[in-house]
């Protein structure tokens, strides 16, 4: 359907009329559900959502392709398939993160330009492509990429407002979008902090120097997408993105109904059937409810976005992030926090996976009560260069700390990545098998494998989506029976509620056991008998039956290397018998999707590594000993 594409791209200005990208199958529920709608309900709106003229139906990419894999045990790859089966006569159309691809680094332009065609091969139509930082040299692959694909190319100018963004430097950026090859403008406003006259102005001065069709992409989060949609039709502006109502609004998108309905007896009209879009809402409405557990913390309107201009997706995953680390009561100083580290960071739009940089390095900085204590590896290759340009001047005392007296590169940062993919081959990995497979291998090597490996041995397991378990006074028996004890849980004493996390239990020693717990996410040994001091009323409702979860000791010792939050370990990078010195890098761990480093506190030799790759890991265990020089 490539041809008719494109001829029906450029009559996309011509007309005056609105057309409509809804994003209820990729932004939608990434925003609303932490991305975690399945396949299978997808498939039961699918056919419908073809009936209705969309000009795109937003499918895949972003966070979905990772979300599969990670937490759904779905094959991303055979998803975009059974979409295109299903949806035959409307275009699909995916989020591409420039040379980050759908993952949160940089990859190699072997592995981009694969991954677009077959991307395309498997019934991509629309590429919407985008750099987090603006830098037209991250798009420039992709782009060609998917021209040689014969799709259409949809560019993005990310939406941001600090002292280095104008409107006239995002019409200067089109331009340079429009010579790449782009067939459509995007105005990616990924926080919603586009306002209606900053919409009419942008699209005015967009559409006076380019007659591309022009798309906005906005998030309701603060309550203005719907608005700025209007004003930017006004001005020219062509295609809005917009979510069926009962999976729209607040962080996702404006409800696609109210949309048509507005438009209705103007000349830009959009022509679409409000009563077959109403049944299909009817229908979201019942399958959302099984997602509650994923829910947002923050549905409905919060302004707060328009301070810290955190991205729809960024909040409900910050908030689960704070969730698991157990300090759920620190987000309005996470919140505060992030605007501090974007301005060091000179100013870079908070979209993936910008926004996870900031956002997971403002997370550290309240979580250690010490703003650079710890740097993630991608705080340090932000600083390196290695994302981009910045868009405005960077903190030179951050950079300092992050990267000492290293010079930050200048070049595209892919120019300096070796291929990937051949090694992969090399590898001759039973496990994978095509070259999809090889590709979510690429992109997410250990999430893939372990997906892999389950998938062989038939025990792909999704993440159940039962609601955690709240006990309210006492833990009541079923919470302890064994097997079905979560090891998770809050109990609400008085009034004041606590997280629970069992850590494990060691052997009765003098007819007393010990009993690891988590309370509110500090580590606590406890006997069964103390227990009751830290949480009053629980006396003799504790059996202990449940085995350790690590076998790992606890640290103690000043060679002991500990990592600063839990995660797991994606690569080790000492091996027994090396001299390490005070700060070396011993091991990466993944926590909050970012590489942390974890270094060895002293100087010496190590001794011992107790850790292999995949393993998950706390913040109470010793991972490495080494012994002191
Ligand atoms: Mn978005």
């Amino acid at each position: 359907m490539t041809e008719k594409n494109l001829r029906s791209v450029k009559d996309t200005v011509l007309t005056g009329k609105t057309y409509l990208t809804d994003t209820v199958l990729r932004d939608a529920h990434q925003s609303l559900l932490a991305t975690r709608m399945r396949t299978d309900d997808m498939l039961e709106i699918a056919s419908d959502l073809d009936r209705v003229g969309y000009w795109s139906l937003e499918v895949w990419g972003g966070a979905t392709f990772d979300s599969c894999l990670r937490f759904l045990k779905e094959d991303p790859w055979e998803r975009l398939k059974a979409l295109r089966e299903a949806i035959p006569n409307t275009r699909l159309q995916m989020l591409l993160r420039g040379q980050n691809l759908v993952g949160y680094r940089h990859y190699a332009d072997d592995v981009v330009k694969k991954f677009v065609e077959r991307s395309a091969r498997n019934g991509i139509d629309v590429f919407r492509i985008f750099d987090a930082l603006n830098d037209t040299r991250n798009m420039e692959v992709s782009i060609r990429a998917a021209k040689e694909a014969r799709a259409i190319v949809e560019a993005c100018i990310c939406y941001t407002t600090s002292p280095f963004h104008t409107h006239e430097g995002f019409v200067e950026m089109a331009l340079k979008l429009r010579d790449l090859g782009a067939d459509t403008i995007c105005i990616k406003d990924m926080a919603g902090l586009l306002t209606p006259p900053a919409s009419f102005d942008l699209v005015t001065k967009l559409r006076k120097n380019i007659d591309l069709p022009i798309h906005i992409h906005s998030h309701d989060s603060s309550g203005l997408a719907a608005m700025s949609y209007f004003k930017g039709i006004e001005a020219g502006a062509n295609i809005i993105d917009t979510a069926i109502s009962s999976m729209s609004t607040g962080t996702a998108q404006p409800p696609t109904e109210t949309l048509i309905t507005a438009l209705k007896g103007t000349p830009h009209e959009t022509g679409l059937d409000l009563d077959l879009i109403s049944d299909i809402a009817d229908r979201v409405h019942v399958i959302r409810k099984k997602y509650k557990k994923f829910e947002s913390e923050y549905t409905g309107v919060n302004t707060k976005t328009l301070v810290v201009q955190i991205p729809g997706g960024m909040i409900s995953n910050l908030a689960n992030q704070l969730r698991e680390q157990g300090a759920l009561d620190k987000m309005r100083d996470v919140f505060d926090e992030i605007p501090r580290v974007r301005k060091d960071m000179g100013y870079p739009p908070l979209v993936t996976p910008s926004s996870q940089v900031v956002g997971t390095q403002a997370t550290l900085n309240v979580l250690m009560g010490e703003r650079y204590k710890v740097i993630t590896t991608e705080t340090r290759n932000y600083f390196k260069g290695l994302y981009g340009k910045a868009p405005g001047e960077v903190d030179e005392e951050a950079r300092k700390i992050a990267i000492g007296d290293e010079k930050p590169i200048t070049c595209r940062p892919a120019d300096l990545l070796e291929p990937e993919l051949d090694a992969i081959g090399r590898k001759n990995d039973p496990n994978i098998k095509t070259t999809e497979d090889m590709l979510s291998y690429a992109l997410f090597p250990v999430v893939a494998m372990e997906y892999f490996e389950q998938r062989e041995s038939g025990t792909l397991e999704p993440e159940s989506l039962e609601m955690d378990a709240e006990a309210s006074g006492v833990i009541t028996p079923e919470h302890h029976a064994p097997h079905l004890a979560p090891s998770e849980f809050n109990i609400t004493v008085h009034g004041e509620t606590f997280h629970i996390k069992v850590a494990g239990a060691g052997h009765r020693v003098a007819g007393k056991r010990p009993f690891f717990l988590k309370v509110d996410g500090r580590l606590e040994e406890l006997t069964i008998e103390s227990l009751t001091e830290v949480i009053p009323s629980t006396a003799g409702q504790i059996e202990a039956e449940s085995t350790p979860q690590s076998s790992r000791p606890k640290a103690k010792g000043e060679g002991d290397v500990t990592t600063p939050v839990p995660g797991k370990v994606t690569s080790i990078k000492v091996a027994e018998g090396d001299a390490v010195e005070e700060g070396d890098t011993c091991l990466i761990v993944e926590a909050m999707k970012m590489e942390n480093e974890v270094h060895t506190p002293i100087t010496g030799t190590v001794k011992e590594i107790l850790v292999k790759v995949g393993d998950a890991v706390n913040p109470d265990e010793t991972l490495v000993v080494v012994e002191p020089a």
